[in-house]
């Protein structure tokens, strides 16, 4: 197969990790006999300070004109006081807004050898996490009408939220259908009993669900949702929420299975092309010192191929040799703990391939 890449490596951290999942990506290609060809655009705080954009006009059509997107990370101190239009996030938002890619998919994986890093009670760890939330991504109080005026001598700032019945209905679909391939099991999360937006979410979410008897629904509220997460992650398979709620919960989701460095994400739309990323940002604070995790990203590109190339075996053969160097004992610093191998973010690659 001939699969066309674009590769945004963006700022801090995110010009060395993309660079390792490259290096995957070709051995993949070499090994299954893929044509992978990368076309390479600027978007972030580096486009920014090249073209006075974060996003130039170029780039967008190269997002466009593929077969997906890799994302290293992007923005960073420097681009903290830009213009709000230009602002490094805002090229991420046109890209996923533009490619019409409403569905977030993050996986909450424990990985059984980094279970010490978990801030979670052994007796919580050892039920298992392995769960994904899938976030609506390009609807709601991110995308809605927003304001500050003056009123009576004091700002007032509004932000609209909003979601209407496709938007809800085309996520719901992509969750029964992830669940589908997993445990078959979704609970949608909202707050039903204040908001309006979830009322309807609800109401949707229920129609849909009775098109999936095979798979399990239940509602929770998003408050006993952010408890139920650090209580009993175990009882979770899919999450499905809207676009705010899910930003939280999957940041907290991220953060119970120990590693921000670790966990890879897909965003999709109705066709196959997607936009692959790690979880984390550009870690402003590492970049340059090759320490940083690349393994997010190594699982990012594992997602393309699975979700976007239809390349089961070869997402496997990554994982599996994702799992393979953590079972020999090598770990990047974020990881690192007492009788591991500490090596650097090069190295943490050159081992995926070894092992692949
Ligand atoms: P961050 O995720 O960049 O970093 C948080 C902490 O995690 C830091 O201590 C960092 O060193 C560490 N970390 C992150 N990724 C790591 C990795 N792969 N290996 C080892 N350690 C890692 O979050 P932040 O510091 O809040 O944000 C920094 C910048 O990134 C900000 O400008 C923010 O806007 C941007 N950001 C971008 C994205 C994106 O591009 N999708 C997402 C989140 C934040």
């Amino acid at each position: 197969m001939k699969k066309i890449i674009t590769i945004i490596k963006g700022d801090g951290i995110g010009p060395e990790i993309v660079t390792e999942a490259m290096k995957v990506i070709n051995t993949i290609g070499k090994r299954y006999h893929h044509e992978f060809i990368f076309q390479e655009i600027a978007a972030g705080g580096n486009a920014i300070d090249q073209y006075g954009t974060s996003l130039p006009k170029e780039s967008l059509e190269k997002c466009l004109n593929c077969d997906s997107v890799l994302l290293g990370a992007v923005g960073g101190p420097k681009w903290d006081h830009v213009d709000p239009s230009i602002r490094p996030e805002k090229a991420l938002l046109t890209i996923r807004s533009e490619m019409g890619l409403y569905a977030n998919l993050r996986p909450a994986k424990l990985f059984p050898q980094l279970a010490d890093a978990s801030p979670l009670k052994e007796s919580i760890v050892s039920e298992g996490i392995d769960f994904v939330v899938v976030r609506e991504l390009i609807g709601g109080v991110y995308f809605g009408k927003r304001s500050t005026i003056t009123e009576n001598d004091e700002l007032i700032a509004r932000d609209e939220m909003s979601y209407s019945e496709h938007e809800i209905k085309r996520i719901a679909k992509i969750a029964f259908e992830t669940a589908r391939k997993r445990g078959k099991n979704v609970i949608s999360v909202d707050k039903a009993n204040v908001l309006d937006t979830s009322r309807l979410w609800r109401k949707i979410m229920e129609q849909v669900a009775k098109d999936y008897p095979d798979v399990n629904y239940n509602n929770m509220l998003v408050d006993n949702a952010a408890m139920q997460i650090v209580k009993c992650p175990s009882q979770f398979d899919v999450i499905v929420t809207e676009n705010m709620f899910g930003d939280i919960l999957s940041d907290e989701a991220s953060m119970i299975t120990g590693s921000i460095g670790m966990i890879p994400s897909s965003s999709l739309g109705d066709g196959t092309r997607g936009m692959y990323e790690p979880i984390h940002g550009s870690a402003p604070d590492i970049a340059g010192q090759n320490i940083a995790n690349p393994i997010g990203t190594i699982l990012s590109a594992a997602m393309m191929m699975k979700y976007s190339f239809d390349m089961a075996e070869e997402s496997e053969a990554i994982e599996k040799a994702v799992h393979t160097v953590l079972n020999e004992g090598y770990r990047t610093t974020d990881i690192m703990s007492f009788g591991k191998t500490k090596v650097s973010c090069s190295e943490m690659g050159d081992l995926i391939i070894k092992y692949l």
